[in-house]
Formats: structure tokens, C-alpha cells, sequence
């Protein structure tokens, strides 16, 4: 064995979904948004002066922040900007988890989370929801050294009420309390408004879902003044300049699309309720979804069996193989087509 072996970090990472390159699938398994972004966007492109390329980005990224805050009523000081909200996750874990006790998020969460205590040794323990699939907000009233809420939440695609995530946040006001909002568009309220009523609350969006640009890697934090200044400090620690000027301009010219944004987001709502009724025929069971992704699941039928079917077919979803979840497949809703394609095929798997 080389002597330096041991010297090397050894940690499992998170596995993200499969991307493959094929232009003939039907992609419903990562979550991302089936439509082009704002057309605003590609004229931002085009007019964009490809020599400015030469310099670092401004990292006060006023134009965006300026765009972000009229949508999120927040001051500009109240925003933080990173590459992707995993980005800007994984720099709140750092910077705000740091008291020695134990944080704690749900069992059936988001599976980044964990990876990020073991990279930054953070001590964790894993909620479990209720047979329902829902957080109780109690569960998270002992003693902790921080928590993590996903709404909606990921896998399952279940909100919960801004007035239950404050309750969190009023009894946790030793610790920090994140919000991950990534699903928040699909019909959900966003808790950002607990930001000026409490110090202990960072709520994290991004821009990779409803505002259909997962390939810029943008996300974004709001809080108070004080933990924003806490994650700018820790970040210029590690790398200054994390947002690309052309990232920053494609995604102010994202934000002033309003009605273009609004208009995506409500067909994902009404092509998600469609293959919901449709998969109800079928005789699947789904979890209440305000998110751009469905949790199902049919009792006669091997979820894993289904997921390769669908694969063979072109078709790619998501596949958990974890407890209480490995009956159930994660399908991101696409464009109605596409959701025909895929009721089509699970009609087919049905009569095989
Ligand atoms: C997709 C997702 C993210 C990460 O989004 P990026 O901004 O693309 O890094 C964060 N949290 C949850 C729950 C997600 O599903």
C-alpha cells in the first residue's frame, strides 16, 4: 500500500441523479424543470459583452440581489448568493453548526445533509417523520445544536405551514434553524417573512427547479443581517468570487420574468395533479404533493421492478433503496407529454 494512503480523506459522497446524455429520454428523475428558461434570459445572453469575461465578478452582485429583493421583500443585506444552493447549504452547515450538540433533520430527508456532517464532523441525528410521512414539529423542540427543514420536503413532496415551521423557530432560539425551500414555488408559502421577526432563521432557495436553471448553479440564502455577514465571512475563507457575472445576469433577467415564471409553474401544478388522478386509477397512493416531483406508490407491484421497466423505456425516475421509502418511486413532473408517455408506460408494466 502507498505510504501516503492514510493521509487521504475517505468519505462516501452524495450520489446525485443519473444525467444521461441522450436526447430520446424522458427525464423525471432529478427534479429539474421541463421548459427553456425566460426568454429574457436568452436575450440577457445575447447582449451580454463576452469580454467582460476577462475580469473576476463583481461579488456585491447588485443587479441580482436588486432583482431578488423586490420578489422576496428583504434588504439587499439580507441576501446571500452561492454556486447552487448545495453550495450555499453546505457553507450554512459550516458556519452556523458549530455549538457541539447534535442538529436534527428528518430521517426521510434530503440526503445531502448527512454527507455535509461527516465532511464538517457535525454530530447528527435523523428525526423519524410520522407513519404519515410528516414532520412533527415537537420532535424538534429538545435540546440540539441546530435543525434542518426541507418544505416541501424531499422525497415525499409534503409542506408544511410557515405557522409550524415557526414554531420551530421560536423553540429553537439557541440554535439556527434552516429552511430548505427548494419546492417552495409548487404551491407552498415561503417562511422568508420569518427572517424579520426572528434571528435564528436562514431560509435557502435556488434557481435550479421553478426558475428552470439548474445549469447556471445558483441558490441563494435569506436572514438577518448578522448570519449573513457570518456565511460572506466563512465563504471569502474559502472562495471569494463563487457567483459567475454570467450567472449573475441570466439570473436578474430570470427574476423580472414574473409572468413567464408564474406561467411554468402553474402547468408543473396542473400536469401533477393530472398524473396524480391518472396514477390514482391506476391504483397507485400518493403523498399529498406541493412540490414538481410526486412520491408514490402501489401496493401490488415491486417499485424497483416498475423503475427498471420505465428506464428500459427510456423513461428515467427516481428509485430510493432505503428503509420505509423502497416501495416508492420519485417522478418529476415534466411537461404534460411527457407525463402521458409516462402513465402510457406504467399502463403497459401494469398489463405485462
Ligand atoms: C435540488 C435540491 C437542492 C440543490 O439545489 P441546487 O441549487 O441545484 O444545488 C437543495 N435542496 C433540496 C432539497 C433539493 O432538492
Amino acid at each position: 500500500m502507498q505510504k501516503w494512503k492514510k493521509n487521504i480523506r475517505d468519505i462516501e459522497p452524495y450520489v446525485p441523479g443519473e444525467q444521461p446524455q441522450s436526447s430520446n429520454i424522458i427525464k423525471l428523475n432529478t427534479n429539474e424543470s421541463p421548459f427553456a428558461p425566460s426568454p429574457q434570459v436568452k436575450k440577457a445572453i445575447e447582449k451580454y459583452d463576452y469580454e467582460k469575461l476577462r475580469l473576476y465578478p463583481s461579488f456585491v452582485c447588485k443587479e441580482l440581489k436588486g432583482a431578488l429583493k423586490d420578489i422576496y421583500n428583504v434588504e439587499e443585506d439580507e441576501i446571500f448568493l452561492g454556486n447552487g444552493s448545495d453550495e450555499v447549504l453546505a457553507l450554512c452547515f459550516m458556519t452556523f453548526f458549530n455549538s457541539g450538540k447534535k442538529i436534527l433533520f428528518p430521517d426521510i430527508t434530503y440526503s445531502f445533509y448527512d454527507v455535509w456532517c461527516r465532511l464538517f464532523n457535525i454530530d447528527f441525528e435523523r428525526v423519524p417523520l410520522n407513519d404519515d410521512f410528516c414532520i412533527v414539529k415537537e420532535d424538534y423542540y429538545n435540546e440540539n445544536g441546530g435543525v434542518v427543514i426541507t418544505n416541501p420536503n424531499a422525497p415525499t413532496a409534503i409542506y408544511m405551514e410557515v405557522s409550524e415551521i415557526e414554531d420551530i423557530v421560536k423553540n429553537n432560539d439557541d440554535v439556527i434553524v434552516i429552511v430548505d425551500e427548494a419546492y417552495i414555488d409548487f404551491g407552498g408559502k415561503s417562511a422568508v417573512e420569518l427572517i424579520h421577526k426572528y434571528d435564528n432563521v436562514v431560509v435557502v432557495q435556488t434557481y435550479s427547479k421553478s426558475r428552470n436553471l439548474a445549469g447556471i448553479r445558483l441558490g441563494f440564502a435569506m436572514a438577518n443581517r448578522e448570519l449573513i455577514n457570518a456565511l460572506e465571512a466563512v465563504k471569502n475563507s474559502f472562495n471569494s468570487y463563487t457567483v459567475s457575472s454570467l450567472s449573475q445576469v441570466i439570473a436578474a433577467a430570470s427574476a423580472r420574468d414574473v409572468e413567464y415564471f408564474e406561467k411554468c409553474v402553474n402547468e408543473i401544478i396542473t400536469a401533477r395533479e393530472w398524473t396524480v388522478e391518472e396514477l390514482s386509477r391506476l391504483g397507485f397512493e400518493t403523498l399529498p404533493s406541493k412540490a414538481n416531483f410526486i412520491f408514490t406508490t402501489n401496493k401490488s407491484i415491486s417499485a424497483k421492478e416498475l423503475f427498471d421497466f420505465l428506464k428500459s423505456k427510456g423513461i428515467y425516475v427516481r428509485y430510493f433503496n432505503k428503509p420505509r421509502i423502497d416501495q416508492y418511486l420519485r417522478i418529476t413532473i415534466g411537461t404534460k407529454e411527457q407525463m402521458e408517455e409516462l402513465i402510457k408506460a406504467v399502463k403497459e408494466f401494469l398489463n405485462k
